[in-house]
């Protein structure tokens, strides 16, 4: 039923060889989980039970495992692969033809316990706190989009929507050394979050014809690439419309409907039109590690912390975008 958070009893389950029982620490909502929520999400069915940003304490390991022990602090990358597939044999595994996510088709982390595949699971470093590691999840998703860019070093990009990964994209950019990075979002507390970040230039674009602004101030080689993290048709459209002939929009919003675009204009500009999905194991421990290293702001982005049982509540307010980045759920306390 869409709308609704009930929470159930349900048996602490067992694990297998090579699996892990986690108890579960903190759990991030996100966009997709919202959409889920609202019946919209076009591939998450409901009922689901919530969750993939998290952290966890090791509670049990399974027979075969010998590198984790019960009382490890973890976070876990929520793919569940085949393994078997082409892609998933390349590495590519993101892109499983299989794939499914904890907290989407399979059991997600919005519970006191978890099993889940012992590959999945990352350690947390000791300078980071259990809290601030369910940031690597939506962090993740940033590392993955701006390597999809391919080099990014002096170019110009213009990130589309402030949101977690439009801000997590940011970071990203800044680090692979972009020159010009214009952003837009409807928000002006978000976009003030990412010139904390290192925007060089911000747009409301409840304010002002954004197009125009950017097309009007943009250098000499014009707009190299596009990251488009809202999944609406207008900022698609938008990004077909400013991004330079011969560029790149890198897809990373989640678009609930179908869309209508201007493919005459990708044809006869020779864009790209790139899809950037979750990340692989590489680029988690890459956030894992930017995030010990402080290279991302923890309270710049999470908002309020708010216990399991408000589940509901919390649900709720992060539909209130100018007030809420990121809603974590305490789901067990930290002892
Ligand atoms: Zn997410
Ligand atoms: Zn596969």
């Amino acid at each position: 039923e869409p709308n609704k958070v009930s929470i159930e009893e349900v048996e602490i389950p067992e694990p297998k060889s090579n699996e892990i029982l986690l108890e579960i620490a903190y759990c991030g909502i996100c966009g997709s989980d919202l959409h889920a929520f609202r019946g919209k999400h076009p591939f998450i069915p409901l009922p689901a039970t919530p969750g993939h940003e998290f952290s966890a304490i090791i509670e049990k390991v399974g027979k075969n495992i010998s590198h984790f022990q019960k009382g490890d602090k973890v976070t876990v990358e929520p793919s569940l692969t085949c393994g078997e597939c082409y892609n998933c044999r390349i590495g590519r595994y993101n892109i499983c033809e299989n794939l499914r996510v904890m907290g989407c088709q399979g059991d997600g982390a919005m519970a006191d316990y978890l099993i889940v595949p012992s590959e999945k699971v990352i350690p947390i470093p000791d300078e980071l706190s259990l809290l601030e590691a369910t940031l690597s999840e939506p962090i993740a998703v940033g590392v993955h989009a701006v390597k999809r860019a391919g080099v990014l070093l002096n170019k110009n990009v213009v990130i589309i929507g402030s949101g977690m990964i439009g801000l997590s994209v940011i970071i990203n950019v800044v680090k692979a050394g972009a020159k010009e990075i214009t952003v837009t979002d409807l928000s002006d507390s978000r976009l003030k979050k990412a010139e904390e970040l290192g925007a060089t230039q911000t747009i409301n674009a409840t304010k002002t014809d954004a197009i125009e602004e950017i097309k009007q101030n943009q250098p000499y080689e014009g707009i190299d690439v596009v990251f488009e993290c809202v999944g609406v048709e207008q900022s698609i459209r938008d990004a077909i419309e400013i991004v330079r002939k011969g560029g790149k929009i890198i897809v990373v919003g989640v678009f609930g409907e179908e869309t209508k675009i201007q493919m005459a204009y990708v044809q006869d500009r020779e864009l790209e039109l790139i899809g950037s999905l979750m990340y692989t194991r590489r680029d988690f421990t890459e956030a894992v590690q930017m995030l010990a290293n402080k290279e991302v702001p923890p309270e710049l982005f999470i908002s309020k912390i708010m216990p399991l049982e408000k589940a509901q509540h919390a649900f709720e307010q992060a539909f209130n975008k100018e007030e809420n980045l990121k809603i974590i759920l305490e789901v067990n306390k930290e002892k």
